[in-house]
């Protein structure tokens, strides 16, 4: 009897996996590149399942069940095509490459394309939940062919991340659609982050709420609507304690916050596919105006960006509960931003799945970022009850009736907590711009008729009439 499964590449996120497998009854062929990795998983992990140490990849794939399955988890980019080149020429037709890395969905695309004509499956897998994810069960977003499911599945179902017994797994579409899904997860996510930053800022800066006391906030938070992994965590965070200084942690940490990657090819990617995802490109944009420290300093010198240190939540809200009002309107705006960046999200995956030709099912999608993942959360639940059953899904998250109420609840807090940032010069890029992303959505008329009239003004571009079909040119001027 051949292993069940290979893993080549046993850096930390390879071999968490391996060992997840192994732990779930499968025999796991491991190699990495240099046997080093190979021996150290062997040694310090072999009493947590069945393990077959190889040498190199011909020996891996020798030592495999047929259908073989060989799970590549190497370093993204020019080593993945390395390993598939190696790969390709020692498979046979209907064999399994699955690449459970963070790669760019068109490189799947083109991985995938280029495999099918030698008659082999390539599965681009989208994982989610870092490296004790990987170990203890993950969100799982598998593309590929159905076909390849049929074999790949169940395994993966069964390592992957448990909620209330479901596991969250499950194909999601062809080619790159795995890691399609996975990189828009991370984008929501960038989201999600940037919001609880922005509240944690307006907070201190106009309420005068400290971190440990903003610690309480978030959770209390928690066990409301915005009930989610990351709030949670967010407390955690916000009540740390700096040993050195005894001062908050997060007041020691360099405010620049870094980037993989991930986020940026979500925003670049939704312009390709016509998709006006506004929060998460405004998330990838602040983590870069926070790393741009030299740049902040200087103009931190001549524009002294000084809160007005009278400004107080009383100022903004008068007297009596005045900091609790306000505390109260941050969360609502919160809320109401999250749940943007997440219409956004999926009205992205809507582009790509008609640019792409993918059946995305969005109440799946939804269910698979229950648990496991870092935007695990209890909108998710009401998410996919947005997504059930109807015949017509509804256009945009914003327009499914779980969530008309609610946000018409939140607007009137969204906008004072928005015009509070502006008044007081405290930047809250994501709340402002997902309220401009519902509100232009929900006008009547928007000043694109006038973009349109100066395109045709200086490059004779035509435009539209609103009275009758055509396409239009007007001489606007005797030499025009
Ligand atoms: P990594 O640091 O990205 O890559 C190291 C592994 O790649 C080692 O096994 C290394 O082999 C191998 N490698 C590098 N170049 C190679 C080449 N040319 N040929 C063959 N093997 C090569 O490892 P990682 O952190 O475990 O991440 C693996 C993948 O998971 C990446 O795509 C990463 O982006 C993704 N990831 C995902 C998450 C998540 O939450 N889903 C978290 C972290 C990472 P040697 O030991 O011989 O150098």
């Amino acid at each position: 009897m051949g292993a069940d499964i290979g893993v080549t590449g046993l850096a930390v996120m390879g071999a968490n996996l391996a060992r997840n497998l192994a732990r779930n009854g499968y025999t796991v062929a491991l190699h990495n590149r240099t046997s080093a990795r190979t021996d150290a998983l062997i040694n310090s992990y072999s009493n947590e399942g069945t393990f077959v140490r190889t040498e190199s990849l011909a020996e891996l794939v020798e030592s495999l069940e047929r259908p073989r399955r060989v799970l590549i988890m190497v370093k993204a980019g020019a080593a993945v095509d390395a390993v598939i080149d190696e790969l390709t020429g020692l498979l046979e037709e209907g064999d399994i490459v699955i690449d459970a890395g963070n790669s760019f969905y068109e490189e799947t695309r083109r991985r995938e394309a280029a495999l099918a004509e030698k008659g082999l499956h390539f599965v681009g897998v989208g994982v989610s939940g870092g490296e004790e994810g990987a170990l203890n069960g993950p969100s799982i977003m598998p593309g590929g062919s159905k076909k390849s499911y049929e074999s790949l599945g169940p395994m993966l179902e069964k390592i992957a991340a448990d909620y209330n017994g479901e596991p969250c797994c499950a194909w999601v579409g062809t080619d790159g659609a795995g890691h399609f899904v996975k990189m828009v997860h991370n984008g929501i996510e960038y989201a999600d982050m940037q919001v609880i930053g922005e509240a944690f800022d307006l907070m201190r800066s106009l309420a005068g709420l400290e971190p440990a006391e903003q610690a309480g906030v978030f959770r209390e938070w928690n066990t409301t609507d915005l009930a989610s992994y990351l709030i949670e965590i967010t407390s955690e965070v916000l009540e740390q304690e700096d040993e050195l200084t005894g001062r908050p942690l997060v007041d020691v940490i360099v405010d620049a916050a870094g980037q993989k990657g991930t986020g940026r090819w979500t925003a670049i990617s939704g312009l390709e596919v016509g998709s006006p995802v506004t929060t998460i490109a405004e998330s990838v944009f602040a983590r870069s105006i926070s790393s741009q420290l030299g740049l902040r300093e200087i103009t931190n010198q001549v524009f002294p960006a000084g809160i007005n240190e009278a400004v107080t939540a009383e100022e903004l809200y008068g007297s009596g509960d005045a900091r609790q009002d306000f505390v109260e309107d941050v969360r609502k705006a919160l809320y109401a931003s999250k749940l943007v960046s997440y219409a956004q999200g999926f009205d992205m995956l809507t582009a790509a799945a008609q640019e792409y030709g993918w059946e995305l099912d969005m109440r799946t999608i939804a269910s698979l970022w229950r648990a496991g993942c870092i935007i695990r959360a209890d909108l998710l639940d009401t998410i996919m009850k947005a997504y059930e059953g109807s015949e017509e899904q509804p256009r945009n998250l914003l327009l499914a009736e779980e969530f008309t109420e609610a946000i018409a609840e939140c607007l009137p807090a969204w906008r004072r907590v928005v015009a509070a940032a502006a008044t007081y010069g405290v930047p809250a890029p994501v709340f402002s711009s997902s309220l401009a992303y519902y509100d232009s959505l929900r006008r009547d008329r928007l000043p694109a008729s006038l973009t349109q009239g100066l395109r045709d003004y200086f490059g004779a571009h035509t435009y539209q009439r609103v009275d009758k079909p055509g396409t239009f040119h007007t001489r606007w001027s005797d030499d025009r």
